[in-house]
């Protein structure tokens, strides 16, 4: 019989198999959580893109509110030329910071299409002021539009907790 430390408390024991490590069961099992603890802290550590998944949750935040303020816009009488380019620019980044090949991502670009379209439309049919209001038709195409977006994001958000 010989003598160690145990890795985990310390203290000596003796053994007769030299590959022994620890003076007791509750020591082998205080080890084995230590290797669960580091196992979990690297997986949180190299996860790609540190804090991607608290970006997704805000971009999808905020599209649900820019999906009503597009709708509004489509409903209301007139907007001013310079909310529809704001309105413009910021799905462009909203698309940008989306996920790679991600759903999110096609919803966005869809939403761009809409905001293209509306920001053309304003380019030409605004007042000397600066406002202008959607026909009809253009509306109408938006909202559409809008409407087939909001199917796939309910559709989505009921998926989700069985993933
Ligand atoms: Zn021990």
């Amino acid at each position: 019989m010989r003598e160690k430390a145990c890795t985990i408390c310390k203290e000596t024991f003796t053994y007769k198999n030299k590959s022994k490590q620890y003076c007791s069961n509750a020591c082998k099992q205080q080890a084995l959580r230590n290797r669960e603890k580091v196992k979990l802290i690297r997986a949180v550590v190299s996860r790609p893109a540190a804090g991607s998944l608290e970006t997704t949750e805000l971009i999808n935040r905020i599209f649900n509110t820019y999906i009503k303020q597009v709708e509004a816009m489509c409903k209301e009488m007139s907007i001013h030329y310079s909310t529809v380019i704001f309105m413009k620019d910021m799905i462009q980044s909203l698309k940008v910071a989306a996920p790679i090949d991600s759903k999110l991502k096609t919803q966005l670009e869809q939403m761009k299409g809409v905001m293209t379209t509306l920001y053309k439309y304003s380019q030409n049919n605004q007042c000397e002021y600066g406002y202008c209001s959607f026909d009809q038709r253009t509306a109408n195409n938006a909202l559409n539009t809008l409407k087939h977006i909001k199917r796939l994001r309910n559709k989505q958000s009921r998926e989700r907790p069985e993933d």
